[in-house]
C-alpha cells in the first residue's frame, strides 16, 4: 500500500511546491513508484514537472468534481514520476463543493484510496490556504511534511499549522502524523538562518528532518525549464539535498 504524504504549510513561498516536485523525482530515482498530486490552483507543480497546463485535458478538477475515472487523469512525465495536474478551475472548488450535498472533506481520500496500491508514494502539493483543498489533502494523507523557511516567526507560524493538523486529527483523520518539518532555503552564510534552524530544532526536536534544503540558484532555473532540479544539474547542492531527503524518508519508513 502506497504512503500518502501532503506537503503543507498555509504560508506561501516556503518551498512546498519545490519540495513536492523534487522529493517526488528523487524518490523515483530511488526506484520508488511515485504519483504527484497538484492540489494548488496555480499549478506550479504541474508546470515544474514539465506538463503544459494549457494542453492537459484531465486534471484534479475532473477527479474531484466531474467524477472522472482517476486512472484517466494520471499523466506520465519524462522524469520517472506520474502526476495528476491541477487547473485554475480548482480555485472554484470551495463554493462548488459547499453547495453539494456530499461529504465534501473526503472526496480526494476516496479517490486516492482506490489507486494507492499502484504506488509506493503519493505526494500531494497543497495550496497556501486553509480551505477545502487543504482539508481534502490532509484527510487523505497518512502524514505531512511541513517545509519551513529559516525566518523570524518560523516557530509561531508552525504553531498555527499544528492546530490545523490537530483539528483534522480530531474530526476526520486520527491517523494523520507529522512525517517531518523540513528546513528550506537554508543559507549557511547567514547567521540568522543558523539561529532559526537551532530554534526550530530545539522546539520540535526529532520531528525535524536531519536534511536541510540549501538555498540554490539552480532551483528557480530548473523550474523555469519545467524540470526537477536533478535533471537540470544533478551535482548541485539542491539535487544532493533532495536525494538525501528521499533517502531519509525511505529509511524512516523502511
Ligand atoms: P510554495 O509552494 O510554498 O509557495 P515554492 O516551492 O513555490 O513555495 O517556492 C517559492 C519560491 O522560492 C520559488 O520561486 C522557488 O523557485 C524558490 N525556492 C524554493 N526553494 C528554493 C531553494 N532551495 N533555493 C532557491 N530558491 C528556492
Ligand atoms: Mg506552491
Amino acid at each position: 500500500m502506497g504512503k500518502i504524504i501532503s506537503i503543507c504549510n498555509q504560508k506561501g513561498g516556503v518551498g512546498k511546491t519545490t519540495t513536492a516536485i523534487n522529493l517526488s523525482s528523487s524518490l523515483a530515482l530511488k526506484r520508488k513508484k511515485v504519483l504527484l498530486v497538484d492540489m494548488d490552483p496555480l499549478g506550479n507543480s504541474t508546470i515544474g514537472a514539465g506538463l503544459d497546463k494549457d494542453f492537459v485535458t484531465s486534471t484534479i478538477v475532473d477527479v474531484l468534481l466531474n467524477n472522472k475515472n482517476i486512472d484517466d487523469c494520471i499523466h506520465n512525465t519524462q522524469y520517472g514520476i506520474s502526476i495528476i495536474p491541477s487547473s485554475l478551475d480548482l480555485a472554484m472548488i470551495d463554493p462548488t463543493l459547499n453547495g453539494m450535498n456530499i461529504s465534501k472533506e473526503e472526496i480526494l481520500k476516496e479517490k486516492l484510496d482506490s489507486i494507492r496500491k499502484n504506488f509506493d508514494y503519493i505526494i500531494i502539493d497543497c495550496p497556501p490556504s486553509l480551505g477545502l483543498l487543504n482539508t481534502n489533502s490532509l484527510v487523505s494523507s497518512d502524514s505531512c511534511i511541513v517545509p519551513v523557511q529559516c525566518e523570524y516567526y518560523a516557530v509561531e507560524g508552525l504553531m498555527s499549522l499544528l492546530s490545523t493538523i490537530r483539528k483534522i486529527q480530531t474530526s476526520y483523520n486520527s491517523e494523520l502524523v507529522i512525517e517531518g518539518i523540513l528546513l528550506t532555503m537554508f543559507d549557511s552564510r547567514v547567521k540568522m538562518n543558523h539561529d532559526i534552524a537551532l530554534e526550530v530544532r530545539n522546539f520540535f526536536d526529532e520531528c525535524v528532518f536531519n536534511t536541510n534544503i540549501p538555498r540554490c540558484v539552480k532551483i528557480p532555473m530548473s523550474q523555469k525549464k519545467g524540470k526537477p532540479v536533478y535533471f537540470y544539474d544533478k551535482n548541485c547542492s539542491a539535487s544532493n539535498a533532495y536525494i538525501k531527503l528521499a533517502e531519509e524518508l525511505i529509511s524512516k519508513n523502511g
